[in-house]
């Protein structure tokens, strides 16, 4: 871990930055669609408000180390902030940025009342111990206190948290509150007032989404799921149990194979003893970048953000795209997955399950009230199809790529929302 100062001109492109170009630029395709004024674009092109922290954190040596925080809110007119809390070396200002966006135009999309919002801290959590990781995670929470509550802007897991994470969240507000707030975060431990269905809600959207673009029985569909994380472990289950063959998956350690399916189960059962899927019995080994040009049915990126890119798009064979990741094809990529025929359903729309259950949760906390879990699964279900639907007709009816009609109902919503507040003086 080093100090990182944040730079308001950065020298280099960072993953972030394209992250943010990628944002920018289908909200300017969206704006242009639905005919929005230059102002209100650039409402909608800035968050609203976006805080750095510098953490620091002590060590078990006794060493002390600073690191970088952020919490976006890129958008409030709809209800609070909303958006999930990511770990990782590689994030910055305008990652975060990015993906509040992101989760502003999912909310609208998927009729939620919310706004949204990103938080993030650059750091490896693989290199922390838990108690590191505890005083961290507490130090930025107090950081960034001011802003969150569940009023204003409500934490969740993302890439590198997990439900311990939002426990320590949930506790450090409640003890500064001086009464238990659950509500102040979603994502926790049921034993503080998660939701049934929340652990595996973004993986069952993927495949509620999935199979609703299939639009055909899944018995037999091949899918190849890149990023075996949260996300992608749990929809390659789920994919795998509604009849699809999962032939392969890849994570940070590397990449399997198997033409007649992979035995997803145990794949899971093998990458939680060992760290990784990679050296898996009953599979071959594959490269990352093979992953991406399998001739399969389902390509499901669920990793990070700018995987397809113009380099591999023009290899990708899947026919359709499931986007578990946010962020995960670049506009050049979505040009070529267009014109190569290729059915890409976009992030904001596929990977919406998380937020959604996030939602349920969120409810019946400040309700004081538990659903079961049947009454989650229909709830999700109702509102990722509800939102499937109109993006499909919409795409259909105008000509737009489902990403593009996706945004046009996101943005639009959003757009309504100011235009119907008005401007404040
Ligand atoms: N981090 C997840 C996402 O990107 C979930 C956010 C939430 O539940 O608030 O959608």
């Amino acid at each position: 871990m080093s100090i990182m100062v944040p730079s308001t001109t950065p020298a280099l492109i960072t993953p972030g930055r394209q992250a943010l170009d990628s944002a920018l630029h289908q909200l300017d395709q969206a704006a242009a669609h639905l005919g929005l004024d230059d102002g209100l674009r650039t409402m909608l092109a800035t968050p609203r408000r976006s805080l750095t922290v510098s953490v620091p954190v002590r060590r078990e040596d006794g060493r002390l180390d600073v690191v970088q925080g952020y919490r976006v809110q890129h958008n409030v007119s709809r209800g609070p902030a909303k958006g999930g809390l990511r770990f990782h070396p590689g994030t910055d200002i305008h990652e975060v940025t990015a993906l509040a966006m992101w989760m502003t135009w999912k909310c609208a999309l998927v009729g939620i009342p919310y706004g949204g919002a990103k938080g993030g801290v650059a750091v490896d959590p693989a290199g922390l111990t838990t108690r590191e990781l505890e005083r961290l995670t507490r130090r930025y929470v107090s950081e960034i206190m001011p802003l969150i509550g569940p009023e204003k802007d409500i934490p969740a897991p993302d890439v590198g948290t997990d439900e311990q994470t939002m426990a320590w969240v949930m506790d450090t507000y409640s003890v500064s509150a001086g009464y238990s707030v659950p509500g102040v975060v979603t994502g926790k431990p049921m034993t503080l007032g998660g939701s049934l269905g929340r652990t595996g809600a973004t993986s069952r959207g993927v495949q509620i989404a999935a199979l609703a673009a299939l639009g055909r029985s899944p018995e037999g569909v091949t899918v190849a799921v890149q990023g075996f994380g949260k996300v992608g472990a749990l929809a390659a289950q789920y994919l795998s149990d509604a009849g699809c063959k999962v032939v392969a998956v890849s994570d940070v350690t590397g990449a399997v194979y198997r033409a007649a399916g992979l035995d997803v189960a145990r794949l899971r059962a093998y990458a939680a003893e060992t760290g990784g899927v990679r050296g898996f019995h009953q599979a071959d080994a594959l490269s990352h970048e093979d992953l991406f040009e399998l001739d399969v049915d389902v390509l499901v990126p669920a990793a990070l953000e700018g995987v397809i890119t113009e380099a591999n798009a023009p290899r990708i064979r899947a026919r359709l795209v499931v986007e578990g990741a946010n962020g995960p094809t670049t506009p050049g990529a979505d040009e070529i997955l267009a014109a190569n025929g290729t059915l890409v359903v976009p992030d904001i729309l596929a990977n919406a399950g998380g937020v959604i259950v996030s939602y349920l949760e969120w409810v019946q906390n400040m309700q004081a009230y538990a659903w079961s879990s049947g009454e989650i699964e229909l709830k999700l279900r109702d509102l990722m199809l509800n939102a499937f639907t109109e993006v499909k007709s919409l795409a259909a009816e105008r000509g737009l790529t489902m990403r593009q009609a996706a945004h046009v109902i996101g943005v639009g919503r959003v757009a309504e929302a100011h235009q119907m507040r008005g401007l404040y003086p």
